[in-house]
């Protein structure tokens, strides 16, 4: 007798359970599939009920265009898709779904039960199948569409079973998967049912911003700004979060590329960059963007939960999304107004509404208030400010000649007008807008204008210089005299009179004016610091520019004393016209913004 031949073609529900462990994960994968499925088939409402972290029971109910009894019995066969019939379709695939293996994989690991109808006054078809063995197929009477029950997920599959995490932690996820495609299709109604209540409820919406309001809140999405950036049969549209509100986590940022739900390190790579002077580091901005091109550009079939896509060509991926969004911040200030619940009301407004006696309160003193921008700046020759040989940055002015102190459109700027009300703690700045209060970093702030003046200026080789009236020898330790050493090029280009005197010592006889009255020791420690603690990371052609303007800029606000009244003034304008106002340039914020609308909600207002 010959051996027995040891390679064998698995049975079928063999082949499905592997298959179901690499298409359902958890609950969530299930959800995620189910949804698909349905959005897919058309449907413009999808309702998702939950129990017990989607354990016990996943739900998924659509109106979409069903199955007849043929097609509903193939659907829960592997590899059975009425998506493509041919390797060449996937390059076009229009569909979330083409790989025909989630319903099988899904009916192959619990109880499983589809009902569907595919036209009106057509018989509807039962099936309900338990570990992937059908058990019974009848007819029943159902409105068009389909409904998938999936009961008891991997109670045959215990090993898969015992990774299942607390209830909490599995919602977790259903919750992000519902997110993603309450996003990605926001024309279709969606609910999300979770142990018989409604968690959410969304109307079948027109636009992106409706969806973004039903799903966080008019609050929320004050704080977003909208992306809208194409050409080169590339678009990326959609919303990002201004540069003041961040998170630890990187669980608010969705990415659809031609509507795909899906990370791509190339993606992930420009919003990193983008956000890389706006954000302090190990933060995180909310992202929500829709990258849209040529599906041939595109792979999708790279995962088997189409989780990551490839692209024929990254770098004009990551730099188109790059731009994108560093145009989007860039305006950020101005745009609030179109995003939030709007009020009608037009932004800009010569003066605070109301005065102190309004309120019936006596011997309050009046805020000084003046509105942004002023067409007459208050001189800066007299207040000693550090950053008084630079010129405030030749912005280009508003259209239109309004009349000496009348408020012109706030193009930039981060408010209309502003008061000045006080100082909290001798630390703090806190401002009153149009919008609630404000309160600023003086400190932060500070350094923000001075970078974006003293680089202005590099780039135009206009830095002022100022000769030392005796030059200084700066003694270094070691590693920091490497580092300025390795840097000497830049700074000279960049305005430092600074030269090599041997060993790690370093003469400085001349300063860009914005700092000459920072002591040199102090500067040179400060970008020897600044360059360790950015290490290799560089994205833009000019990051050593900017390490070295940083850590002057630091250093030169760290050595000030207190700032007075009219320095805060003139610094708030400064700010305001700064072309990132919200972060220093290290990305620690500048600005805190609470809106009177949060007021309100906190003092139970609303
Ligand atoms: P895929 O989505 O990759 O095609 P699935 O296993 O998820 O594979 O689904 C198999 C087939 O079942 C689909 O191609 C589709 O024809 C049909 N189908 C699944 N869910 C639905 C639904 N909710 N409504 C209508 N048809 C569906
Ligand atoms: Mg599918």
């Amino acid at each position: 007798m010959g051996a027995e031949s040891r390679i064998r073609v698995l049975p079928t529900h063999v082949a499905n359970k592997i298959a179901a462990g690499e298409v359902v994960e958890r609950p969530a994968s299930v959800v995620k599939e189910l949804m698909e499925n349905a959005i897919d088939a058309g449907a413009t409402q999808v309702d998702v009920a939950i129990t017990a972290g989607g354990r016990k029971r996943i739900a998924v109910n659509d109106n979409g265009g069903g199955m007849n009894r043929d097609d509903a019995l193939l659907a829960i066969e592997r590899q059975a898709t009425s998506k493509i019939r041919d390797v060449e379709d996937i390059e076009h695939i229009q569909t979330l779904g083409f790989r025909g293996e989630a319903l099988a994989a899904i009916a192959s690991a619990s109880r499983f039960r589809l009902i569907t109808c595919a036209g009106e006054g057509e018989p509807g078809t039962e099936v309900n199948v338990a570990a992937g063995c059908v058990q019974d197929v009848r007819e029943v009477g159902r409105p068009v569409g389909t409904t998938i029950e999936v009961r008891d997920l991997f109670f045959n599959i215990p090993a898969r079973r015992k990774f299942l995490r607390a209830h909490q932690t599995e919602m977790g996820h259903v919750r992000h998967v519902f997110l993603v495609q309450a996003l990605a299709s926001n024309r279709v109604g969606m609910r999300l049912n979770v142990d018989g209540h409604d968690v959410y409820h969304l109307a079948p919406a027109g636009t992106l911003v409706d969806r973004l309001r039903d799903l966080f809140g008019a609050d929320y999405l004050a704080g977003l700004v909208p992306v809208d950036a194409g050409g080169d049969g590339l678009a990326v549209t959609g919303y990002v979060s201004r540069p003041g509100r961040s998170r630890a986590d990187r669980e608010e940022q969705f990415v659809f590329v031609n509507g795909r739900a899906t990370s791509a390190p190339a993606i992930q790579y420009a919003i990193r960059e983008a956000y890389r002077a706006a954000l302090q580091k190990d933060r995180h901005p909310a992202v929500f963007l829709f990258v849209s091109m040529d599906p041939g550009e595109v792979d999708v079939n790279v995962h088997p939960t189409k989780r990551e896509v490839r692209f024929r060509n990254g770098g004009a991926v990551r730099d188109a999304v790059m731009a994108a969004i560093g145009k989007a911040l860039a305006t950020a200030g101005a745009s609030s107004g179109d995003l939030a619940a709007s009020s009608g009301e037009p932004l800009t407004r010569a003066a605070p509404p109301w005065a102190a006696e309004q309120l019936g309160i006596e011997g309050l003193p009046s805020p000084r208030a003046f509105h942004y921008p002023r067409a007459e700046l208050p001189p800066a020759d007299d207040t000693g400010l550090a950053f008084a040989g630079g010129a405030a940055p030749a912005k280009q002015k508003p259209e239109g000649d309004d009349a000496a102190g009348a408020p012109a459109p706030a193009g930039n700027s981060p408010w209309a007008w502003c008061s000045v009300v006080g100082l909290i703690g001798g630390q703090y700045v806190l401002l009153e807008t149009e919008d609630g209060m404000v309160i600023m970093d003086p400190r932060a702030a500070h350094e923000r204008v001075l970078y974006e003046q003293f680089l202005a200026d590099v780039e135009r080789h206009r830095v002022p210089g100022q000769n030392l009236l005796l030059p200084e020898t700066v003694a270094m330790r070691p590693p920091d005299a490497a580092r300025v050493r390795k840097h000497l090029d830049v700074m000279k280009a960049m305005g430092f009179g600074i030269s090599e005197f041997g060993g790690d010592t370093f003469v400085v006889d001349a300063l860009p004016a914005y700092f000459s009255e920072t002591s040199s020791q102090i500067l040179l420690g400060e970008v020897a610091g600044e360059i360790e603690a950015a290490g290799l990371r560089r994205g833009s052609g000019r990051w050593r520019e900017e390490l070295v303007a940083q850590a002057a800029c630091r250093a030169a606000v760290r050595s000030r004393a207190r700032l007075r009244l009219e320095e805060v003034e003139r610094l708030v304008m400064d700010l305001a016209r700064a072309e990132m106002p919200y972060t220093c340039p290290r990305g620690r914020p500048t600005l805190m913004f609470t809106s009177l609308k949060e007021l309100d909600r906190k003092f139970g207002r609303e």
